[in-house]
């Protein structure tokens, strides 16, 4: 016991102070690609070597569209090392979980020079933004506190991923990350949860799975999709195995982008499904 305490006094607080304090990220942290969409002058050779389609081209007569999805983002950083420009470059943003799907596309129009390379005509971006994490570990455990009495109970569920995103929200449990110092528990059954935490592309051997464990949540209940396969089906797509996201088979709340997201990341997106939760009440 006294080796214990010693050791603890040691060691001191482990506990990273994020989201009251920026995360402290490593030098080889990868975050959300971004693109100078005015500045960009050929999006082929992205196009080319995305692997997942997060870049899309679609090629009229004298104008190319260029759609930029980061549901669909590995995060891989290729689109950057291709686009000698420089339009495109790799940032260590992770903050961005979003309520609406729709907020991870952008799209651009150009018109097409006589070499296939392009000039900008209009970019468009639903919402292009970082959303910060302003609540502060206290405010965080009140508002769970008044919406759902005394915790968040969150059922994780694996509908077919490869257990990267698994590792991150094991992570959360960790004395570094210690979610639970918000009055967040994940427990084992859906009935005890407020929240389902799903990654993976739904395979079609979990859909039935997934489906029956949303039909035993109680309301009012929030569904996170985790990672860019939860999003979309990331690098599985759509094929005889897989569905392609989860809200194509259950409806979903907020959207974690990554591959897989980061602790904060989840963190940062369990955190907008709190929101989520008390105008649901
Ligand atoms: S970083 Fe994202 S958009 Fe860029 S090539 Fe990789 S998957 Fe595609």
């Amino acid at each position: 016991m006294f080796k214990i305490l010693q050791k603890a006094l040691t060691t001191g607080v482990v506990t990273a102070p994020y989201p009251r304090v920026p995360a402290r990220l490593s030098e080889s942290f990868r975050g959300k690609p971004e693109f100078d969409l005015a500045r960009w002058k050929d999006a082929r050779p992205a196009a080319d070597v995305c692997p997942t389609e997060a870049i899309t081209l679609v090629e009229g007569e004298a104008a190319r569209r260029v759609t930029i999805d980061y549901g669909r983002c590995v995060f891989c950083g290729q689109c950057a090392e291709v686009s000698s420009d420089g339009a495109v470059r790799v940032t260590r943003e992770f903050e961005m979980a979003t309520r609406d799907r729709r907020d991870l596309i952008r799209t651009a129009e150009y018109a097409l020079n006589p070499d296939g390379s392009h000039r900008a005509l209009t970019s468009a971006s639903t919402v292009d933004r970082a959303r910060a994490a302003e609540a502060s570990g206290r405010e965080l455990r009140e508002k769970i506190r008044s919406t759902l009495g005394r915790s968040l109970a969150i059922r994780e569920v694996d509908a077919g991923s490869c257990n990267g995103c698994e590792l991150e929200i094991i992570a959360l449990n960790n004395p570094v990350h210690d979610i639970e110092r918000f009055g967040i528990h994940f427990v084992a059954s859906p009935r005890h949860a407020d929240m389902l935490l799903v990654t993976g592309p739904v395979t079609r051997n979990m859909e039935m799975a997934l489906r029956k464990t949303y039909q035993a949540t109680p309301e009012p209940r929030v569904v996170v999709a985790v990672g860019t396969c939860g999003i979309s089906g990331g690098i599985f797509g759509v094929n005889y195995a897989t569905r392609g996201g989860v809200d194509q088979v259950i409806p979903v709340d907020v959207f974690i982008p990554g591959c897989p997201p980061r602790p904060e990341a989840l963190l940062h997106g369990i955190l907008l499904a709190v929101d989520r939760i008390s105008s649901a009440r």
